[in-house]
């Protein structure tokens, strides 16, 4: 089946009901039950359902209203209403993306291109299992990295991003309004991030590539870390790859 193109996204489902404090609660120990006896194990983390001051958590209550309508699409805006009904005055709530790549839960994003996101609204994220992680996600490792290892990575980049060259401090060449912060970026995100797997990224270019790509140690990118990456090429470079893995795998 042909896919969908960009202007044949499905329109919102609508904002998500307010749910009251027992049905939050009864949705966050399924999700508990379900984190225990499948996702604990690999590594993903389950946000506790108050913080320290006795408040709803805000990653909790993201989890807990995407997961309220498991398998289908919730906008940022809807997701963002949702937990302000809790949280007065929660800023951007980047949860939604958060929730994935960097707490292993299996949300999709529409904003990221993930695969099976096609046809969902502009800016939207989906959990869509409660028994897999992310195929992005790699259980985070004790980072072996010093803060002197991480100055002198940054120092031989002259402090610059190893992939669109802004310097730290600096306005972003990706992105003029913001300045630099230079991030540690995996050069192979399936490894833990060692001084000799680290590369300085900026805030731009860590946040769209990261777990995308495999990088050499001047930060090249050399191989393909997520296998969706291919269906972003040319429809014969996918043919061509298809062909190649049937001779080296069949
Ligand atoms: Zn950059």
């Amino acid at each position: 089946m042909p896919s969908r193109r960009r202007s044949e996204r499905r329109a919102p489902i609508g904002p998500l009901p307010r749910l009251g404090h027992d049905e939050l609660l009864r949705l966050y120990e399924e999700l508990k039950a379900e984190h225990k006896r499948h996702l604990e194990a690999k590594g993903v983390w389950l946000p506790p359902f108050t913080g320290r001051d006795g408040i709803y958590h805000q990653t909790a209550l993201a989890l807990i209203g995407l997961y309220s309508r498991k398998g289908l699409p919730v906008t940022k805006p809807e997701l963002e209403a949702f937990v302000r009904m809790y949280k007065d005055g929660a800023g951007d709530v980047q949860d939604g993306r958060h929730l994935s790549a960097q707490h292993g839960w299996r949300v999709l994003s529409s904003h990221r291109g993930d695969f099976g996101t096609e046809d969902w609204p502009k800016s939207s994220y989906g959990l869509i299992s409660t028994s897999e992680c992310h195929p992005g996600f790699r259980r985070q490792q004790e980072s072996e990295l010093t803060d002197n290892e991480w100055i002198s990575i940054k120092a031989n980049f002259g402090n610059c991003c190893s992939l669109c060259g802004s310097k730290e401090g600096e306005p972003n060449l990706r992105a003029p309004a913001a300045m630099t912060e230079l991030q540690k970026g995996h050069r192979d995100p399936s490894k833990s991030l060692t001084s000799s797997n680290c590369l300085p990224q900026c805030q731009e270019c860590n946040r769209t590539l990261q777990n995308r790509f495999i990088f050499d140690d001047r930060g090249r990118p050399k191989g393909i870390a997520l296998p969706e990456v291919i269906l972003q090429s040319p429809i014969d470079v996918q043919k061509e790859v298809l062909r190649i893995l049937k001779a080296q795998f069949e």
